[in-house]
């Protein structure tokens, strides 16, 4: 496979660095001890068209391929020192609406593709629930069929989004006897349909300027137009969108740990002991040679899962392995980055111990890296 970028490529890459340092990236800092979700930048976004990246022209997307997709999200994970921003726009676009563009009806797409493209509605992906996330069909919530539609109760939990969402892709049982195949359906669901709730908000370690909550659904009546994909489909439409959010979310964090590498390296070169540059002794120098290392190679996976993202019909283990491994590549350069900044490392003006904060969550959100392992373990017979 050859990852040289073409010059839409390159162009692509420059101006989304470009317009998140200058846009998203100032006041990252205060928005994150404030907790605050910046509606003025996710609008500024959606005029970039970041939250349409891989979806047709023909329902307001951008219509790039999953490689420059990945290519794109690592420009804005360099770019933008907002990463619960970043997150937000990443868990719209690649849980909810890609699902949408995957498996919605021409009506579906058509009615919610282009405002969910340009920024104009929120999107808030609805599965984990509050007995349990990991074993996510075992889930509670019902949707009961009768002469209308269906009859949704339940509540979700941890879901990105859900306090200012205007619009929730939500999974409920629609067969308690079966679970992943033929026992959950995929449901679109409006904000302000009665017996729809945002209920608790969650403080956060880090991604903070995503807001994060409960949903509450109470006997909410929806309508059999509102089932995303089929009855009873919901499991491989979950699956799916995984696939597209494990692969492409990490692309963001390929860009943190260029930007960490840059750190790491600019603070090494210049700050001084025993007489001379840290970045001279060895046991600093290595550290950085070993980042270096772990970045080409999360770049490396990354790329090639978009690639198969683009030409086969599942990539599960693809996915799983890209997920497990950058994930946990990010959290080591952010420890490593503070490691070798020293005090400075550790203060909050340095940016650095957010970017720690902000990397921790990437081994539980989307799947667990116990989970990923799982994954992995089971194509491999085990
Ligand atoms: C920042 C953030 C954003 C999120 N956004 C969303 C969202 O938008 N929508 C949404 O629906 N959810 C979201 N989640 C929820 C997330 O998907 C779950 O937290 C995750 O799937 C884990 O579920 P849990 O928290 O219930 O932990 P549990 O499933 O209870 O797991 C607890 C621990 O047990 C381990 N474990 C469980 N089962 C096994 C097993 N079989 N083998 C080995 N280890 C196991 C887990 O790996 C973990 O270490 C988000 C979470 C976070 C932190």
């Amino acid at each position: 496979m050859d990852f040289s970028l073409t010059d839409d490529q390159r162009n692509l890459r420059d101006q989304i660095i470009r317009f998140a340092q200058n846009e998203l990236s100032p006041g990252a800092r205060d928005r994150d001890a404030a907790q605050e979700f910046p509606h003025d930048l996710w609008l500024k976004c959606g005029d970039m068209g970041l939250q349409g990246l891989p979806i047709p022209q023909e329902y307001g997307g951008t219509g790039l391929d999953p490689l420059s997709t990945v290519i794109a999200l690592e420009a804005l994970g360099y770019g933008c020192e907002d990463s619960g921003l970043v997150f937000s726009v990443c868990a719209h676009l690649l849980a909810c609406t890609v699902p949408l563009w995957k498996h919605g009806s021409e009506e579906q797409k058509k009615k919610y593709l282009p405002r969910l493209c340009n920024g104009r509605l929120i999107a808030v992906n609805a599965m984990t629930e509050p007995e349990g996330g990991s074993d996510a069909f075992s889930m509670q919530t019902r949707a009961v069929e009768n002469e209308n539609g269906f009859t949704i109760k339940g509540t979700k939990i941890f879901c990105s989004n859900a306090p200012v969402a205007d619009l929730a892709i939500l999974y409920a049982s629609t067969n308690p006897d079966r679970a992943f195949i033929g026992g959950i359906t995929a449901f679109v669901v409006e904000s302000f349909t009665p017996g729809y709730t945002k209920g608790q908000k969650f403080e956060k370690m880090g991604l903070r300027t995503c807001p994060i909550g409960e949903l509450v659904f109470d006997d909410m009546e929806v309508s059999p137009e509102s089932v995303l994909g089929k009855v009873g489909t919901g499991g491989p439409v979950f699956a799916d969108s995984m696939e597209w959010e494990r692969i492409c979310l990490v692309a963001v964090h390929v860009g943190k740990m260029q930007w960490l590498l840059e750190r790491a390296i600019d603070f090494a070169k210049n700050r001084s002991a025993f007489g001379k540059k840290i970045g001279d002794f060895q046991a600093i120098s290595h550290k950085i040679a070993d980042m270096k290392v772990r970045l080409e190679a999360a770049r490396l996976l990354t790329y090639r899962a978009a690639t198969l993202l683009g030409t086969r019909s599942s990539v599960g283990m693809d996915a799983a392995i890209t997920k497990l491994f950058v994930s946990e590549e990010l959290i080591k350069a952010a420890q490593d980055t503070i490691q070798i900044m020293g005090g400075y490392g550790f203060m909050t003006e340095y940016d650095v111990e957010r970017a720690l904060r902000d990397s921790v969550a990437g081994t539980i959100y989307s799947g667990t890296s116990e989970m990923q392992r799982n994954i992995i373990a089971k194509w491999l017979g085990l």
